[in-house]
């Protein structure tokens, strides 16, 4: 029972919107120090897994154990069996959603461990537990990084490559999934296989990114890994005029011109329908003192939120310098993008960062630990996550459709390849349309168009917005123009827009050749909102 349904109604009403308009105190108070020692425990915790419970030598057996288990689940009633999940802990998944693993039959995946470097053929093998902070600090160290390296520290490996994985070096490789070079899965019946793109479980390959664990048991992967220097080499380009940027990116993206030369990093800000700050990135050395004095630690503690930092050149004018590699990985993780403002609306104050910076961000796992159904509402009824793949011929076109529909800035943009890899190798994405393809190449350049925030009418308290009419008004867009709704964020599609954003016909094949029929959870089964959003959404919007 929730505390506050004991107290009655009028002084409920109060109290709530006492700690609605009072968010930001509650949470320095009593989220942060919480999440503080929550987050040290599941370091503690984790420490302990990485050095003494570490043993990447039993990997074999670890996964065989996985295979009796789903062995003993084959054994069970057909007719009375569930689904099978993993056992992780809904809260540990970076997932908006919750999906309700208490209706499925639950094995542990308890793999945590960097199995084998292999720098002549350029790839490391890890099991699928290994986060994206353990394996920078595995690699950076020793000159490496992986070709897509998404932001946020505590992503999984094996969770990028279920679902997705796309950051600001995309714009040369395309998405996680075109760097992984091999997966070894536990199916349905048990048996234990190797996908990679061209042997004879092609087909499993190509459909497991964006197949959420309804294809089978991801139980270690191979992915690609690029060499590094230490520093990336940052320029800011200010850019005025929404036509202007948008240019500029389809120009340095190489979405023009295969040929093009292309930074290693490539992302924008735009921090108003105007505005925007574009950040190209290029892997460098500090060999002298001029460079050195231009070493920027950008997620220290005390300094300004990335963001904020980036803010600051459409008045300083264009500039440059230098962000150590782990640095740069890692820049958007202390204010989670700019979702922290809308919690802690005075966190990017010199005194709080000196004081209290260090305690920043609550940590993601914290946060959904401690979601209640009232909280778990406004995530999408008072609030936007989105990230949306869309095509660069609508780059104009979606950030005025967002800002109509949101009116929430900055705004994330930065562009992905996405592979035409033909119709004998067809996943969950389409192939990009004719008028998508960049000229002369076998991809289409697309980007990832992130919306998190507080839609303008709830900031103001002034205005109206429905979460359910602006979302399907997105997705609707999404469809008609070919683009994708990342999986991780609370979709409002039903099962047939569904279908009709994703080419499901070769996943369902799979799903029938690889025994996962009654195995697994059906996609859309796995990734919908395990609350009815529509109905929820359309209560707080007469709300407002
Ligand atoms: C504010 C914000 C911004 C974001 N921005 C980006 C972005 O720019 N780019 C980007 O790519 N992503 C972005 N994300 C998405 C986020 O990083 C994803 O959720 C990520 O794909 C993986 O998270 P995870 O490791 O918690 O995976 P999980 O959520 O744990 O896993 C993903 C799916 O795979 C299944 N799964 C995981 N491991 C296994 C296994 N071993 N066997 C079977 N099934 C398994 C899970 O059940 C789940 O359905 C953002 C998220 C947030 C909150």
């Amino acid at each position: 029972m929730n505390p506050f349904d004991l107290l009655p109604p009028g002084l409920k009403k109060r109290l709530i919107r006492w700690l609605e308009d009072n968010r930001g105190l509650v949470i320095v108070l009593f989220c942060l120090p919480a999440s503080f020692i929550f987050d040290t425990g599941l370091s503690l915790y984790k420490w302990f897994q990485r050095t003494l419970l570490s043993a990447p030598e039993r990997h074999d057996a670890r996964v065989r154990q996985i295979q009796r288990r789903v062995g003993d689940w084959n054994k069970q009633d057909a007719a009375s069996r569930r689904p099978m999940c993993t056992s992780r802990p809904n809260w540990l998944s970076l997932s908006t959603t919750f999906f309700k693993k208490s209706e499925c039959h639950r094995i542990p995946v308890d793999l945590y461990d960097i199995l084998h470097l292999d720098t002549e053929r350029m790839v490391v093998r890890v099991e699928p537990m290994v986060t994206v902070g353990d394996i920078t600090r595995y690699l950076i160290p020793r000159g490496y990084t992986l070709a897509v390296t998404l932001e946020i520290s505590d992503a999984t490996c094996g969770g990028l490559a279920l679902g997705v994985g796309m950051t600001t070096y995309s714009h040369r490789v395309g998405l996680y999934q075109e760097t992984i070079v091999s997966y070894d899965v536990v199916l349905g019946d048990g048996s234990l296989v190797r996908a990679t793109a061209d042997n004879e479980h092609k087909d499993l390959y190509y459909c497991l990114p964006w197949s959420h664990g309804t294809l089978g048991f991801l139980v270690a992967l191979e992915l690609q890994i690029i060499p590094v220097k230490q520093f990336v080499h940052m320029r800011y380009i200010p850019v005025r005029g929404q036509k202007q940027y948008c240019d500029r990116m389809r120009e340095l993206s190489g979405a023009l011109d295969k040929d093009a030369k292309l930074p290693d990093y490539l992302e924008a800000t735009v921090f108003d329908r105007d505005s925007a700050v574009i950040m190209v990135g290029n892997f460098a050395k500090v060999d002298t003192p001029e460079k050195a004095a231009k070493v920027n630690h950008v997620t220290r503690w005390y300094k300004p939120w990335f963001y904020k930092h980036v803010e600051t050149f459409l008045t300083k004018g264009e500039s440059d310098e230098y962000i150590p590699l782990r640095d740069y990985l890692l820049r958007h993780n202390r204010a989670i993008f700019w979702v922290l403002e809308s919690m802690i609306p005075f966190g990017n104050h010199p005194v709080f960062r000196l004081f209290l910076g260090w305690l920043c961000p609550p940590k993601p796992a914290f946060l959904k630990f401690t979601t209640t159904p009232g909280i778990r509402a406004m995530t999408f009824s008072k609030q936007v996550f989105q990230d949306i793949v869309l095509p660069m011929t609508v780059l104009e076109e979606s950030i005025d459709l967002s800002e109509k529909l949101f009116d929430t800035y900055p705004v994330l943009i930065y562009p992905c390849r996405i592979y035409d890899h033909g119709p004998s190798n067809r996943g969950q994405l389409r192939s990009p349309k004719s008028d998508q393809i960049c000229p002369g190449a076998n991809y289409g350049m697309f980007y990832d168009l992130g919306v998190y925030g507080t839609p303008g009418p709830v900031r103001r308290k002034r205005g109206y917005y429905n979460p359910v009419e602006s979302m399907r008004a997105m997705e609707a867009f999404i469809r008609k123009v070919g683009g994708y709704s990342f999986l991780y964020a609370d979709i409002f599609l039903t099962e047939e827009e569904f279908n009709e954003m994703f080419d499901l016909e070769a996943y369902n094949r799979a799903r029938k050749m690889y025994h996962a029929e009654g195995a697994f959870p059906r996609l859309y089964e796995k990734v919908r909102p395990e609350v009815d959003v529509v109905k929820i959404g359309n209560e707080y919007a007469q709300a407002e």
